[in-house]
């Protein structure tokens, strides 16, 4: 699924076939604002935590989320698509003889970078793919929006995927950088300390950073730690991994039951 890493590969994958060229073709059916240009430059293209941003000359930006099902492809110009035209949410021509297509993105809008960026970017968190966020000021902050954004009861898991608090962590780096620091996802935040809040963000920070060059995650030498290996023994002591989904969306998280320690509020703190 697509994470931070995912979007910052996605990103530098389609700068050399639009940065610098010119738009030769525009479609968006269910943009929301208004269309760059047709001829116009194409600026940059930037991945913002689970954000791409394309920007153009005339001073408008496409912003696309892609979720759980979007995908960005790079063709060549009259190259048969891999997904059917219909699925296709934004595709974008350049001069460069390249198309880059987005399928199936719920969100696909363009802002002017001269105006109030929308809510979702305004409130974007420390983006933990650049090495900045390894930073102690930028991780003091981080712990400091822990306390802003994820009221008690609260669960470490839930709070890891909160992007106010630090963009970059879906379900995968959620449940790595929990075994990698040892704790339970589903710790309630206030039985977590400061500095263990401050390591498992450091962690998943360290995480995507190592994973942003390769094609297959990796947080440990045979993998992944626990994500995807529901029923499998752990890497560290060999108790079953397993697994829970929780929320709306059925997110999944992944935990060693051995190995990642659950600090539970007592009866009365439940209450
Ligand atoms: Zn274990």
């Amino acid at each position: 699924m697509p994470e931070g890493d995912t979007l910052f590969r996605t990103a530098a994958r389609l700068r050399p076939a639009l940065e610098g060229h010119a738009l030769t073709r525009f479609e968006a059916p269910r943009l929301r604002g208004r269309a760059p240009a047709i001829d116009e430059r194409i600026t940059g293209v930037q991945a913002r935590g689970k954000h791409l941003l394309i920007h153009f000359e005339g001073g408008l930006t496409l912003r696309t989320h892609l979720r759980m099902t979007g995908s960005w492809h790079l063709y060549r110009a009259g190259e048969r698509w891999r997904k059917p035209a219909y699925l296709a949410r934004a595709v974008i021509g350049a001069d460069s003889g390249w198309v880059a297509v987005c399928f199936q993105a719920p969100v696909v809008e363009t802002f002017a970078r001269n105006g109030a960026p929308p809510d979702a970017l305004a409130a974007l968190g420390p983006d933990l793919c650049l090495p900045a966020s390894l930073a102690d000021a930028v991780l003091d902050e981080i712990v400091a929006r822990v306390a802003t954004c994820a009221p008690a009861g609260t669960t470490l898991g839930e709070a890891l995927l909160d992007q106010r608090i630090a963009a970059g962590i879906g379900n995968v780096y959620k449940s790595e950088a929990c075994f990698a620091v040892g704790i339970d996802p589903a710790t309630p935040i206030e039985a977590v300390p400061p500095a263990t809040r401050r390591a498992v963000w450091e962690v998943a920070a360290r995480q995507l950073q190592d994973n942003l060059g390769r094609a297959e995650r990796r947080t440990h030498p045979q993998g992944l730690a626990v994500y995807g290996r529901r029923g499998q023994p752990c890497r560290r002591c060999g108790t079953p991994i397993r697994m829970a989904r929780h929320g709306d969306l059925g997110r999944s998280t992944y935990w060693c039951p051995t190995c990642q320690v659950l600090r539970p509020l007592s009866t009365a703190e439940r209450s």
